[in-house]
C-alpha cells in the first residue's frame, strides 16, 4: 500500500493569475494530496500590515512589523460544502480579505522583504515536510522544495491572465475593472521577477506550461502524465 512517504512534492510556480492555484487545486484533489496556497500567506500578511496601517507607497514599517511576525499562524482548511479552501491568519478567517484588489496591489511590497520570506519559507517547508503535497507560488521550486520531484513553471499571455482573474473576482464579489486587473498583474510580475530575494523564475528542472489555450481538463492531464512518469 502506498504510504505518504512516497508521494511526491509538486512545485507549481509562475506568472500572476495564469491558473496555477486552479490546475494545483485539481492536481491535489485527483492524487489525494495536500494543497498550500503560499500566494495565501503572502496575502495574509500583506492584510495585516494594512491593518496596522504600516504601508506607506513603497514602504513599510519593518520594526513595526516585526513582532507580529513572530507571532504570526496562517492555516488553511476545507470548506466542503462550498467546495474551497479558506486562509486563516492568526484563527481568524480572511479569504475573503485576501483576495481584495487593494490586497494584491500592496503584496509586492511585503513579498520582499527579507523576514517576512525566511518566516513564511520555514512555515512553508513544515506545512510539507512529509511530501504527498501541491504547493503553488513564485519560489517553490527555487527556494521552499529545491528537491521536489516535480516542478512546473506556468505561464500565459497577460490579456488571458487578466480576463481570468477579473472574471473570477467579479464572480466573487469583488468590484473591479478588467484595466485595473490587467495593470495589477502586470506591475506584480515585474516587481515579483526584478526583486532581491527569491525572484520569480523558472527553477533549471522545472517543466513549462503554457497554458493560455488549454483547458483546464487538458492541463490536469498533462500534469497527472508527469506526475506518472515521475512516480516511476
Ligand atoms: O499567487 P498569488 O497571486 O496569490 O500571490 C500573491 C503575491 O504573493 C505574488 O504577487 C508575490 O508577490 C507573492 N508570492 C511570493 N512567493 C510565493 C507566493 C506568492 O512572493 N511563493
Amino acid at each position: 500500500m502506498e504510504t505518504k512517504k512516497n508521494k511526491l512534492t509538486i512545485a507549481i510556480d509562475g506568472h500572476s493569475s495564469c491558473g496555477k492555484s486552479t490546475v494545483a487545486k485539481d492536481l491535489a484533489k485527483a492524487l489525494g494530496y495536500t494543497y498550500i496556497d503560499s500566494g495565501a500567506m503572502y496575502r495574509s500578511v500583506t492584510l495585516l500590515c494594512m491593518e496596522h496601517d504600516l504601508i506607506d507607497g513603497e514602504q513599510v514599517n519593518l520594526v513595526a512589523l516585526k513582532p507580529l511576525m513572530e507571532n504570526l499562524s496562517i492555516h488553511f482548511t476545507f470548506d466542503v460544502e462550498k467546495q474551497q479552501y479558506i486562509t486563516w491568519m492568526n484563527n481568524r478567517k480572511v479569504e475573503h480579505k485576501i483576495r481584495s484588489i487593494e490586497v494584491a496591489n500592496n503584496v509586492s511590497v511585503v513579498s520582499k522583504i527579507d523576514f517576512v520570506r525566511s518566516k513564511l519559507v520555514a512555515m512553508q517547508q513544515e506545512m510539507g515536510k512529509q511530501g504527498g503535497i501541491v504547493m503553488d507560488g513564485r519560489d517553490i521550486g527555487t527556494v521552499v522544495f529545491t528537491d521536489a520531484e516535480l516542478k512546473i513553471f506556468m505561464t500565459a499571455s497577460p490579456q488571458v491572465r487578466a480576463q481570468r482573474r477579473f472574471d473570477e473576482l467579479k464572480a466573487a464579489g469583488h468590484q473591479l475593472t478588467f484595466e485595473e486587473v490587467l495593470e495589477n498583474i502586470e506591475k506584480r510580475d515585474f516587481m515579483d521577477a526584478n526583486r532581491e530575494i527569491a525572484p520569480l523564475k523558472k527553477a533549471d528542472d522545472a517543466v513549462v506550461l503554457d497554458n493560455s489555450s488549454l483547458s483546464k481538463e487538458e492541463q490536469l492531464a498533462i500534469l497527472i502524465d508527469l506526475v506518472e512518469q515521475r512516480s516511476n
